[in-house]
């Protein structure tokens, strides 16, 4: 089992709290990920979703994941299950510092992500309060204008990883 913090760093103007939460719509945020295999190092050429309501029974086993995924090219089964209460905000502070924060961490066996499509479901606050939802980042960039403050607001250069924790 290895433990995986998905991390991102950002270049924030105006705005501070930077966070996968989902849609308005009270959808919950789904992440995209590129998967290695563990048996074959094989990486899937589509994306799979991962969303923490979202269960899957584990084959010959009473656990669920929020990805069971079988490998194409050596059958073996990996599972990644979300692990609550260890993603931040993205703030200004760590904007400034070029920091890299966790949003997501994952409980990976058999497979790992190796990559991340950032695309829709960010929420932000701009500093003067106002609250930006359903921000879209498939471009790896949003930009907006706050009215309250007569501000360009915008998140830009979006760059993430992933690294081994416990
Ligand atoms: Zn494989």
């Amino acid at each position: 089992m290895v433990l995986l913090l998905l991390q991102i760093k950002a270049e924030l103007e105006n705005v501070t709290n930077l966070e996968a939460k989902g849609g308005s719509d009270g959808s919950e945020f789904t992440f995209f990920f590129k998967i290695k295999c563990g048996g074959c190092s094989s990486v899937t050429e589509k994306y799979s979703s991962v969303t923490a309501s979202e269960l899957y029974d584990i084959p010959k086993s009473r656990g669920s994941a929020n990805l069971v995924q079988k490998c194409k090219f050596c059958d073996k089964v990996g599972t990644i299950a979300i692990v609550e209460g260890r993603s931040k905000p993205y703030t200004t502070e760590d904007s400034e510092a070029r920091k890299f924060t966790p949003i997501g961490c994952f409980d990976c066996r058999g497979i790992e992500p190796v990559d991340f499509s950032l695309r829709e479901g960010w929420t932000a606050e701009a500093t003067s309060g106002a609250k930006f939802v359903d921000i879209d980042l498939s471009e790896g960039e949003w930009s907006e204008y706050d009215e309250k403050a007569s501000v360009s607001v915008g998140i830009l250069n979006v760059e993430h990883k992933f690294v081994v924790t416990r």
